[in-house]
């Protein structure tokens, strides 16, 4: 595979410049890269960039959580949640099973709370069945039962709680895999390569929109894509690139910040806790990499979404709105590791944000141009899927009679069982060398049977099997793969989005240094 060195960066911008492509896709998150993914696998000759990382933005910043949406049973969308849970079971059973977790969830229910037990106890049990009961039947249980999952869970006032099942991941990692699959298909991919002007035939107006000029963030080159269909999946961006298309093109969607914070975790924590804030929000506290995930905010956002950040003024109403459930000892700021944000897109129009629908927006612009955006991580094939066939049948410019079937449920790079990988890492070395089994763990939960290429690293040079912080299971073979074989081309792209140890808080000086050093 093609690594992330100048000169290799070099020959896929040569690549991209040289060759004419069915389809340029303009954005690297998790949507960008589902339709690339698709393409590849339909046998067209696609492309993809993205201005930063890949998964730099939204699709790092969500709740990773991989579910149904007990919510929207609050807007009576059964049909999408019916249609979330099966994606969520096939990522979880044929996808992605080395990447994606099952996870228990609770619903605290307390005394003058927004909703009763009877109501959540129903809404728990139609949202088992609208997954076929695949986790279990949705039930209430005893404040004595939720505690002994949850011993953090505050006890005052506390009458019951609603249990259900779903399932959650590290997205940056589940990205990147993807990103992985759609090359493995015959994508052409690079990361750090931003689009500043579209390419246009038959005039700079009114013409056809043909291709893309790019610059390379990272040293400044400027090249061009061209393609015959160019798909806009920019996320909170959408209408930016619109606008490169038609300088009059309305606004298509409204942005709404969610924020989230990273705590170090002082008790177990069998289940994750989804308490109902007021009739439509809840806050979420969620087990995940050893840590407690907490959040989010839903605030319409109107700023630069490059600019996105999470403010003191997130942290304070996330900590106020995980105590309704959590006990304080659990809420310490000093326990803070990492605070992020990141922009939901929701369809334009009226209506308070966290009330809106999270749907999918694909328009087509007076170029040519299709843009999508919105959704969910959890639907991104089904959305990939979707858009592969909104551009096999578009007027004028069908791509239909050139693409092949494509197969229902390919795997992602690694597919594997993670405990079978974890075994087989920790007693395929002698005893006295063996791999310390919580960094056995953390590869196979992480890469799958692709842990097998880092255990070579580290047989050929053992100084990659030590751990780049003392405090967490990443090790330097990560770094070197990250480097090598997953695009990372940046310390931030490494230790934010390849490797956990920024949301560990374990990213200092010192180790941004070494992996700077690493990467050249
Ligand atoms: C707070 C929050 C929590 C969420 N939680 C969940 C959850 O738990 N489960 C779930 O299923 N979904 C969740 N979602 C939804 C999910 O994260 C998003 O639907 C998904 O990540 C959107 O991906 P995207 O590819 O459209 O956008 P993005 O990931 O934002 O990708 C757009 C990309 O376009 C690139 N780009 C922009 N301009 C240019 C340019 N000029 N040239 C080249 N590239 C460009 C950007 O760099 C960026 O990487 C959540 C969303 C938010 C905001």
């Amino acid at each position: 595979m093609r690594t992330t060195t100048g000169a290799d960066r070099a020959e896929t911008r040569e690549e991209l410049s040289r060759t004419a492509y069915d389809l340029l896709v303009i954005g690297g998150g998790i949507l960008g890269t589902s339709v690339t993914w698709m393409a590849a696998q339909a046998g067209l000759r696609v492309a993809m960039v993205d201005a930063g990382d890949f998964a730099g933005a939204t699709s790092s910043a969500s709740s990773k959580l991989v579910h149904g949406g007990l919510r929207y049973l609050q807007t009576g969308n059964v049909r999408l949640v019916a249609e979330n849970h099966r994606e969520r079971r096939a990522l979880a059973a044929d996808i992605a099973p080395h990447l994606v977790k099952p996870l228990t969830f609770l619903v605290p229910i307390y005394k003058g709370g927004p909703h009763g037990a009877a109501k959540l106890g129903a809404g728990v049990f139609l949202y088992s069945a609208l997954s076929v009961f695949g986790d279990g039947m949705g039930k209430v249980i005893t404040p004595h039962q939720a505690m002994a999952r949850v011993p953090a869970l505050r006890s005052a006032g506390l009458r019951a709680a609603a249990v259900y099942g779903d399932h959650q991941m590290n997205d940056s990692r589940v990205a990147v895999m993807t990103v992985r699959a759609a090359v493995d298909a015959g994508a052409v991919v690079l990361n750090h390569a931003e689009v500043v002007g579209l390419r246009k035939t038959g005039g700079t107006v009114a013409g056809t929109v043909t291709g893309a000029d790019l610059r390379d963030r990272l040293d400044g080159t400027e090249f061009g894509v061209s393609a015959r269909l160019v798909l806009n999946a920019t996320g909170p961006w959408v209408d930016h690139l619109r606008r490169m298309e038609d300088p009059d093109a309305a606004p298509s969607i409204r942005l709404s910040k969610g924020a989230h914070l990273v705590l170090r975790r002082h008790e177990p924590w069998k289940a994750a806790l989804t308490t109902p804030i007021d009739k439509y929000r809840v806050s979420f506290a969620i087990p995940w990499e050893d840590h407690l995930l907490l959040g989010t905010t839903d605030e319409a956002y109107e700023g630069d979404p490059a600019a996105v950040s999470a403010t003191d003024a997130d942290i304070a109403q996330i900590l106020d709105e995980a105590g309704h459930a959590v006990r304080d000892s659990q809420l310490r700021r000093e326990d803070i590791t990492y605070a992020f944000a990141g922009l939901r897109v929701l369809p334009g129009g009226p209506g308070q944000v966290a009330a809106a629908k999270r749907e999918t927006v694909v328009t087509r612009g007076s170029g040519g141009m299709l843009s999508v955006a919105g959704g969910k991580w959890t639907t991104y094939r089904h959305i990939g899927k979707h858009v592969l066939d909104t551009l096999a049948h578009l007027p004028g410019q069908p791509l239909g009679d050139d693409l092949a079937d494509i197969l229902p449920a390919v795997p992602l790079p690694g597919l594997a069982s993670p405990d079978a990988v974890a075994m087989r890492l920790w007693t395929d070395r002698d005893p006295g060398a063996r791999m310390d089994p919580l960094v056995a763990r953390h590869l196979a939960t992480h890469y799958g049977s692709i842990a097998f290429d880092l255990a070579r690293l580290i047989r050929d040079e053992p100084a990659l099997g030590e751990r780049i912080h003392p405090d967490g299971p990443d090790i330097w073979a990560q770094a070197v793969y990250a480097r090598d074989s997953e695009w990372a081309a940046t310390v931030d792209d490494v230790v934010r989005r390849r490797t956990t140890l920024t949301v560990r808080g374990l990213d200092t000086q010192d180790v941004r240094a070494r992996i700077q050093e690493l990467l050249g």
